[in-house]
Formats: C-alpha cells, sequence, structure tokens
C-alpha cells in the first residue's frame, strides 16, 4: 500500500540537522553571522548583487512594498491567482490593489492586459506592478521593464515559485528570477512546500544599495547602528530609530537550515524537472487533461505541477480515496469575501474564474519516488478510463 502523497513537501536531510545543531550550541540563536552567510549564499545562486533575510515571505513582501514606496492610496498591480499574500502587502502599506487577468496559456499576468489598464488609469493613480512566477514558470521581467518604466511604475517580482527559474531575454541571455536585472526587487518564500524550506522564512532580492540599506533597517524595527548612517553619535551604545519599521528578523537556526538546503536547490530543481517529463509524458492525451505550458525560451522551476480538467473536483476526491492529496492554486483572491468589499466580483476576470474551475495540482517535490509518479500516473489514467 503507497503510504499518502502530498502535493508539495520539505527535503531534510542529515546534514541539515547538523547544521541546526550547530547553531543551537553557538553563541547566536538570531542576530548572529549565519543570517548574512545565508544572504550571501541565496544571493549568489540567484544571481542578485544582494538579499536580505526576512521572517517569512509575507514579511519580505511588505518591506518591500514600504522600501519601494507607496503613498496612502496609491494602487499597485497584481494577479489574482496567486496566493493572498502578493495581494495583501499592497493593503500593509496604504495601498489599493488593482488586478489584472492572466494569460490562459502561462496562467501568469497578462501583460497586453495591464498596459491596457494603465492607458485606462489616470497617469499618478499606479505606483507598481507585483508579477508572480506561477507554479515556477518565469514571467519576461524585460518586457514589463518596458510598460514600468514607460509610465514610472517600479516592478516586484514575487518569485516564491521559481528559485532557479528563467527566461531567455532578447539578447538571448538567461535571467535568472529573482536576479533584479529588470525588476527593482524580488522575494522568496521558505516555507517548506517551497523549494528551499527553512520552517518560516523569507528573503528580498535586489541590485539596487539604497534599497537593500533601507531593507535592513526595516527589518528591525527601522533601527540602524551604522556610523555613516546615524545623525549624531553619543557613545558606544547610541542606535538611532529613523523610520517605522518591524521584527520582521529570521533566526540564525533557520539560516544555518537554509544554507543546508541552498547546498542542494540545484539537485531539487533537477528532480522536479524530470518528475514534470515523466508527467508531461504520461499524460499527454489522457482524457481532457490540459498540461503545464513551456518552451524553449524559458526554464521551468517547477514548484507546482499544474493540470487542467473539466471534471477537476471529480478528480480531487477520486485521489483523495487513493491517497493522493492534490490541491488548487489558486482560489482568484477578488473572490474572497473580504476583497469583495473593495467592489471586485465574480465575473471582473474571466480567464482567471475559468483556470480555477480546471486546475488541480499534482505531487510535485524531489524526494517523490518513481514508484509513487507511477503510480499518481496510474490513479489518473484509471479515473479517466471510467469517464469514456
Ligand atoms: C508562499 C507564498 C507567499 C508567502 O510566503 P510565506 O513565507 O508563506 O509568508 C507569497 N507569495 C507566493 C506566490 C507564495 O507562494
Amino acid at each position: 500500500m503507497i503510504k499518502s502523497i502530498p502535493y508539495g513537501k520539505q527535503y531534510i536531510t542529515e546534514e541539515d540537522i547538523q547544521a541546526v545543531i550547530e547553531v543551537l550550541k553557538s553563541d547566536y540563536l538570531t542576530q548572529g553571522p549565519t543570517i548574512e552567510q545565508f544572504e550571501q549564499a541565496f544571493a549568489q545562486y540567484i544571481g542578485s548583487k544582494y538579499a536580505v533575510a526576512v521572517a517569512n515571505g509575507t514579511a519580505a513582501l511588505h518591506l518591500a512594498v514600504l522600501a519601494l514606496n507607496l503613498e496612502k492610496g496609491k494602487k499597485v498591480i497584481t494577479t489574482p491567482i496567486t496566493f493572498a499574500a502578493s495581494a495583501n502587502c499592497v493593503l500593509y502599506a496604504g495601498g489599493e490593489v488593482e488586478f489584472v487577468d492572466i494569460d490562459p496559456k502561462t496562467y501568469t499576468i497578462d501583460i497586453n492586459k495591464i498596459d491596457y489598464l494603465l492607458k485606462r488609469l489616470k497617469s499618478n493613480e499606479v505606483r507598481g506592478i507585483i508579477p508572480v512566477d506561477l507554479a515556477g514558470y518565469p514571467v519576461n521581467m524585460e518586457d514589463l521593464k518596458q510598460i514600468a518604466e514607460r509610465y514610472g511604475l517600479w516592478l516586484l517580482e514575487d518569485a516564491c515559485h521559481a528559485p532557479g527559474g528563467a527566461f531567455k531575454d532578447s539578447e538571448g541571455n538567461w535571467q535568472q528570477c529573482g536576479n533584479g536585472t529588470y525588476s527593482d526587487a524580488a522575494i522568496f518564500s521558505f516555507h517548506p512546500v517551497k523549494h528551499i524550506a527553512t520552517g518560516e522564512g523569507g528573503m528580498i532580492t535586489t541590485n539596487n544599495k539604497d534599497l537593500y540599506e533601507k531593507l535592513k533597517i526595516l527589518r528591525t524595527h527601522g533601527i540602524t547602528r551604522d556610523k555613516n548612517l546615524l545623525s549624531r553619535y553619543d557613545g558606544g551604545w547610541y542606535y538611532e530609530m529613523q523610520m517605522l519599521g518591524f521584527n520582521y528578523r529570521i533566526t540564525d537556526i533557520q539560516a544555518a537550515l537554509g544554507i543546508s538546503q541552498l547546498k542542494r536547490a540545484q539537485q531539487g530543481l533537477i528532480r522536479r524537472r524530470q518528475i514534470a517529463q515523466v508527467y508531461l509524458k504520461e499524460l499527454s492525451n489522457v482524457g481532457d487533461i490540459v498540461l503545464p505550458y513551456s518552451n524553449d525560451t524559458i526554464k521551468h522551476a517547477y514548484h507546482l505541477f499544474i493540470i487542467q480538467t473539466n471534471y477537476r473536483k471529480e478528480l480531487y476526491e477520486f485521489l483523495r480515496t487513493k491517497n493522493i492529496f492534490c490541491q488548487v492554486h489558486y482560489i482568484p483572491i477578488h473572490t474572497f469575501p473580504f476583497y469583495q468589499q473593495f467592489g471586485w466580483k465574480w465575473g471582473d476576470f474571466p480567464v482567471a474564474e475559468s483556470y480555477y474551475q480546471k486546475c488541480l495540482s499534482l505531487p510535485m517535490f524531489p524526494t517523490l519516488s518513481d514508484d509513487e509518479i507511477s503510480y499518481v500516473i496510474h490513479c489518473i489514467k484509471a479515473f479517466f478510463q471510467n469517464k469514456e
């Protein structure tokens, strides 16, 4: 009997455990040297100049929006098909969310519709765009940057699904998700279902030094001890609170786990791509399944493997009886009761809503065994055999 198979799962090794134990025996559980080591290793992996580690991906979004500037009541554009935090961060900062429908092929924000919306809105209403590399499909940040520049907007890439993903730019160079070549900043999460797990944890990457300095201060109450930044110096004890920040720090315990996990990130990515190839081959022409889109100008990071079928609910229930626990990513944010107070309603984003009716995330994580993949495929085929 196959034990239960979730849609995503962390992978913890003996080496990870040892790394955490070492920190527990050291002088610093938090605010120690391991955090900077994690930041440097992560920046190197992603290809950005700077990285700031924080308590979780949502804190990363919140601080990034604050650091990028958002005056009260100004708008930020994002997709309705993402985790709620990608939109909530705009509200935390006093802004308003403007949703734009998704592209039916990639399921990421539809760039043409952003352009269309910006043409209609008053030019001084919008401040930024938060695109999301959904499921690990890299948004073309170069295309978005052109629009952002035309309208004077900042670009914050929610790359939670896509560490290691990349797209080919117009000069033929591979641009890694979150590397900041075209965006102002990007954010990542280290929740256990994501590529790199630290329990809770997040990261902001950027190539902008001023933004980097501001993020580091915002992460810890808006307080700095950096002599170069102080307005006066009263003595060795002296620090200054210069802006209203938060305690959004990560611990050294988590950072140690992150460093250890990062060493296997590439390996995990390769395994995810292998699993995807098996699904793509075995599930083509099964029932009415629509498989995830890819092409040779992107390197998919496969955080999720999302299929679409008109029998989504039945298939979801059927697979549960087989101990396979799929998930739905995501319920469109504009349909949540909380968001309806702002006037959003069903029917506003037909592509996103139609996608939501059909989408299902199959098991996708590095330790998914070949036998388990075969079992998942076998069960899906069995389900559709009974449909004919
Ligand atoms: C996981 C996730 C977040 C939030 O990260 P947390 O670490 O859970 O706070 C934000 N955006 C997307 C797209 C995510 O998948």
